[in-house]
């Protein structure tokens, strides 16, 4: 029986939206709710925004843009702005992690470890960065002076998902601010809660009218028009690869530019050699974490031959101790699903897995019958052609697929249209180095799983987007380059 800790009341301005430095309510006062998926229950009611609301924010992040402060303040004095977010996310930890919980239904230990400090992290590695960007004097032939400025995009719209609602907003603030640019950003509307209580901790920062914009909503509409607007310079996206497609084409028109972060089906690859019970104990972080609902999670599990069956089993027997249930709980490993609908569209894999002749090892099933609970699964005997293992499930779902040997287990980890994330688990330091190389995907980890840092670029190869996010990268997405030449003759 699962049972959630009592919810907590929301201190933040639900049912208004951040525009122009003023908590407004969406022009057509509509509202919808956000639900605890731990219980089902409406948490609240949250402004839903339209077209006019974007075109509203995007006014405003103009005019902050082009006549604000914002742009031509002291480089460091916007870093210490904000250094400043970062130490408001650090001073308001517990309330953000337990909204994000209560809004996501990811375990309170996620929350309060990963979720909220990574995303002060963030702010302050960008914060570092804001008097560190600056252009180069380039030796050109003639009697010229040739030098560059690197100058902010202008106006930026950012989408992101609901699976690391704050930690997004944080990836795609902290750079964008740091370089100058002014923001519209859209929350996904599950998870919209974190979102605005980050935009008053800004304003609370003393972020310049404009410069942060909110709009919730759906992505149907407001996603949409901050993709199409004329008056954005760039759109910034998280999300499915067949939204992040349906984003560039809608941003084609005023050839905006297009950055996309999408999803993945990461080949987790253990070899004979490797330290097993590390191998073990990362694949299940690897699947687990955040209940599967992460870009990069390790959902193929590629196993050597010889080790194959006892790797399979012994993961099987852990996975069947996790504990799942109240993600308000310190001691919950797996929380709920976020919404009805991913719970329903995972338990429609774990169907087709059964159908596909997969052999189940462990959980395929809801736990409990209240909130978006499933059980720690495991599909055996998977081939890599078979859907479970080709399409991104964003659930705790694992493809457990045999291969001989290492060219088999990089040419098999490479067949997918995706290229966020791969690992590799060996003893053999030639070894994990050559597969590195030779794996097609925008991070690779050896001997670990799912380490990430401020510092260092996140991003897709092939279908799993572009351009890189984290680390001075980033702020490449975020400023442009102008030539400027002097004649000296
Ligand atoms: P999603 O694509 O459904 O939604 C993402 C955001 O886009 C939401 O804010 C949504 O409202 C908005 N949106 C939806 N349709 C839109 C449209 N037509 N036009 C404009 N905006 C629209 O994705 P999700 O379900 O929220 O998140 C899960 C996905 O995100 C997974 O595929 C996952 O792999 C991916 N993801 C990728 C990364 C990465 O860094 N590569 C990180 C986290 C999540």
């Amino acid at each position: 029986m699962i049972t959630a800790t009592k919810p907590q009341p929301i201190k933040t301005k639900p049912g208004k939206m951040l525009i122009g430095g003023k908590w407004v309510d969406s022009r057509s006062g509509k509202t919808f709710e956000t639900i605890n998926p731990a219980t089902g229950e409406v948490i609240t009611k949250i402004a839903q925004g339209d077209k006019e609301d974007v075109d509203l924010a995007v006014k405003a992040a103009r005019k902050a843009f082009e006549g604000g402060p914002w742009p031509k303040m002291d480089a460091r004095d916007r870093g210490k702005l904000l250094a400043r977010v970062a130490e408001l996310v650090l001073k308001n930890l517990e309330e953000l992690a337990v909204m994000e919980t209560m809004d996501n239904g990811k375990p309170i230990s996620h929350s309060r470890n990963a979720d909220v400090p990574l995303t002060a992290d963030t702010f302050f590695y960008y914060a570092g960065w804001a008097d560190k960007i600056h252009g180069e004097t380039i030796p050109v032939r003639g009697n010229y002076f040739n030098y560059t400025l690197r100058e902010p995009v202008g106006v930026v719209g950012q989408i992101i998902p609901w699976n690391f609602p704050l930690l997004m907003a944080a990836w795609k603030l902290g750079p964008a601010l740091a370089c100058g640019n002014t923001v519209v950003l859209k929350p996904s509307k599950f998870t919209t809660l974190t979102c605005l209580r980050l935009g008053e901790l800004i304003m609370e920062a003393g972020l310049p009218e404009g410069v942060l914009n909110i709009v919730t909503g759906p992505g149907e509409t407001v996603g949409t028009a901050l993709a199409q607007h004329p008056d954005t310079d760039k759109v910034a996206f998280t999300g499915e690869t067949t939204t992040g497609k349906s984003i560039m084409r809608a941003a084609a028109d005023t050839l905006k530019r297009v950055s996309l972060e999408l999803g993945g089906k990461s080949p987790n690859i253990v070899f004979a050699d490797a330290d097993i019970e590390s191998a073990i104990k990362g694949s299940l972080m690897g699947i687990y974490f955040n209940q599967g609902e992460c870009c990069c999670a390790a959902s193929r599990l590629f196993v050597e031959k010889k080790i194959h069956d006892e790797f399979v089993e012994k993961m099987a027997t852990f996975a069947n101790k996790m504990k799942v249930g109240d993600p308000l709980d310190p001691r919950t490993e797996m929380g709920a699903m976020v919404s009805q609908d991913q719970f329903n569209k995972v338990l429609r894999y774990i169907e087709v897995g059964k159908k596909e002749g997969a052999k189940l090892t462990c959980g395929g099933e809801r736990l409990g019958s209240k909130g978006y609970f499933i059980k720690p699964t495991i599909f055996d005997n998977v081939k890599n052609d078979m859907k479970i293992a080709r399409e991104e499930i964003f659930g705790p779902v694992v493809s457990a697929i045999t291969f001989k040997d290492i060219d088999e287990a990089i040419e098999e980890g490479n067949l997918t249209e995706y290229g966020l994330a791969a690992a590799v688990w060996t003893r053999d330091i030639k070894k994990a180095h050559l597969a590195a190389r030779r794996l097609r995907a925008g991070t690779v980890w050896i001997n670990t799983y799912n380490a990430f840092d401020a510092a260092s670029p996140f991003g897709g190869y092939k279908q799993s987007g572009f351009g890189r996010e984290l680390g001075l990268h980033s702020l490449e997405l975020y400023t442009q380059v102008k030539s400027v030449w002097v004649n000296l003759d």
